[in-house]
């Protein structure tokens, strides 16, 4: 089976132009999905990340909580 269109020869390095799996190593590629990559002999699937979600703000927690109780040593 010839394997031309997968390697792309640019400034004299050959560049791989699809992802090969990791657990099944060089010469098995992942098939390109529109947000995943997924490997058809072992079921390896990466997801494509474009953003990290930013972390929510989290709510300041208040420092003590408030039991209702009054403090016996309160002056
Ligand atoms: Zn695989």
């Amino acid at each position: 089976m010839p394997k031309t269109g997968l390697y792309e020869v640019a400034d004299g390095k050959l560049i791989r132009k699809k992802k090969t799996c990791p657990k099944c190593g060089d010469g098995v590629f992942l098939a390109e999905h529109k947000n995943r990559s997924s490997c058809g002999k072992c079921g390896y699937t990466e997801f494509k990340k474009k953003e990290e979600p930013k972390p929510k703000a989290k709510k300041e927690k208040a420092k003590a909580p408030d039991t209702g109780a009054p403090s016996l040593f309160e002056e």
